[in-house]
């Protein structure tokens, strides 16, 4: 056993993971990076495959993202936003209000309602703060509005907004959250659409992505409205409503049909409930666009960001929101309406300047063509698993990719949990020089935007053959 694993494992205790199975062989210690490759205690190289746990984008030891903090470093790591303003945080916030306002869809199409303008940005540390300062937002927010005493929040099944109490309270996954129930506050779940799995659609099990989706009317769209129609008829309608644009990631990467966003959150604005955008995985180009929200034509009141905001180098989050939420927290000082919440990193000045180094390379001309190429090669290298008996479905949304395991094809059957065929599988791909971690049946492939068209290739053969291994090579 390597020493940097014997400490490892001595001393260590690893998030969502079951440290008895984890005690059984030597961790991967990982010691180094570059590009779309990291490097373990042993020298041994493999494939950031899914971009170390969805925040990587230009890929490791970047010169620009490495410039950036090493200039910030010749001034300063980090000093408090409490009571104190700082250079990078001040232009990052300049910039991401920029990005994320489409003027476009500012108005909404066939009424009188205008989308909101983003043009706060308060800062945090991850995902999960993103959210729950959203909700602390959205809810204060409400009830100052006359939206009564202590109005809900409608969320989605089986959203994933992070692990505080909040982004739990807000989360549907049952598996994660139900433990923690008597420390939630409650939240209404509304029908989310999962294509491979849908109820509504009754035809027969088939292998082509898209027809397996026909004779969809949106029945789901409707039964997201029907919560909306309840809260009206109550006159006390949800401080927001909750959910992840284009794809649901730790849902299974379940990607959502085209026009479903867009038809939901006409319902919401009908119903004028406030958008909250958890746009943590999604955001920064890994849908296609810089934000989800926008290839839906919706522009949200609420926008949560975190994993790629600093490229995958820094902890760093972001929750934007409009000029009218911001104006319900002003007062004299002793009408005690100031927003009070905050955390020691807020607005960290090394975060910052990362952030600040990722986002102009994402704006740099040829990035999004650059994205939208490996994304062709990741679709065009998955498309010889679909012969495979054992590949249910393959679902793709930009540089995002799930690839659902099944027991046979024909009937769709999920392997039960504890065969652990998701987690034998990344474990032969790891052999195999491929990291990635699976979410139950569903293994992730999501690279680095640096990545080649070889280590893409390399993406996919490592799970071929990793599936043969584990499942067997049936094909269809
Ligand atoms: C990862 C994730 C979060 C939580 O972010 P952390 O930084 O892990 O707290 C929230 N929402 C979505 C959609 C995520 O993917």
């Amino acid at each position: 056993m390597h020493p940097l694993a014997q400490k490892d494992l001595k001393y260590v205790w690893h998030p969502f993971t079951q440290m008895q199975d984890w005690a059984k062989e030597e961790p991967i210690v990982i010691k180094s990076g570059k590009g779309a490759v990291l490097k373990d205690q042993r020298n041994r190289s493999y494939i950031d495959a899914n971009a170390s746990i969805w925040t990587n984008l230009h890929g490791h030891r970047h010169p620009a993202l490495d410039k950036a903090i090493q200039n910030q470093l010749k001034k300063i790591a980090h000093s408090s936003a409490l009571g104190f303003a700082n250079e990078p945080a001040s232009l990052l916030a300049e910039q991401l209000v920029k990005t994320a306002n489409r003027p476009a869809l500012f108005k909404v199409a066939g009424s009188g309602y205008k989308n909101p303008k983003l043009g706060k940005v308060f800062f945090s540390d991850d995902g999960s703060t993103a959210l729950e300062v959203a909700l602390k937002l959205a809810y204060e927010h409400a009830r100052r509005s006359g939206k009564g005493h202590r109005p809900k929040f409608l969320s989605i099944d089986h959203a994933y907004h992070g692990d505080t109490i909040g982004a739990v309270s807000v989360g549907q996954i049952d598996l994660f959250h139900k433990s923690f129930s008597g420390l939630l506050f409650s939240s209404d779940k509304a029908m989310s659409p999962y294509c491979y799995r849908c109820p509504f659609n009754k035809a027969k099990p088939e292998r082509a992505d898209a027809r397996a989706y026909r004779k969809c009317n949106w029945e789901c769209v409707g039964k997201v409205g029907q919560h909306f129609e309840a809260g009206q008829k109550k006159k006390t309608n949800y401080a927001g409503f909750v959910f992840e644009p284009v794809v649901q990631g730790v849902a299974g990467m379940v990607g959502q049909p085209e026009g479903w966003l867009k038809r939901v959150a006409t319902l919401a604005r009908q119903a004028e409930v406030p958008l909250i955008a958890d746009e943590v995985m999604t955001g920064f180009g890994r849908t296609g666009s810089i934000f989800a929200s926008h290839q839906e034509g919706v522009q949200p009141d609420f926008l949560c960001l975190a994993k790629g905001l600093t490229g995958g180098y820094l902890p760093m989050a972001a929750t934007l929101t409009t000029q009218a939420v911001y104006e319900n927290f002003l007062g004299p000082y002793d009408s005690f309406k100031s927003f009070f919440h905050g955390h020691s990193y807020t607005g960290n000045q090394l975060g910052a300047s990362a952030a600040l180094a990722s986002l102009g390379l994402l704006k740099k001309t040829g990035s999004a063509p650059g994205r939208r190429k490996l994304q062709q090669h990741l679709k065009q290298s998955l498309a010889p698993l679909w012969k495979s008996a054992f590949v249910g479905d393959i679902r793709q949304s930009g540089l995002v990719a799930g690839i659902e395991l099944v027991e046979d094809w024909r009937t769709r059957n999920p392997w039960p949990i504890q065969k652990q065929v998701g987690i034998q599988i990344c474990r032969e791909m790891a052999a195999l020089g491929v990291l990635t971690r699976p979410i139950g049946n569903v293994i992730v492939l999501m690279p680095p935007y640096c990545c080649s068209e070889t280590q893409v290739h390399k993406m996919t053969r490592a799970l071929t053959r990793a599936i043969e291994k584990v499942l067997g090579s049936a094909t269809i």
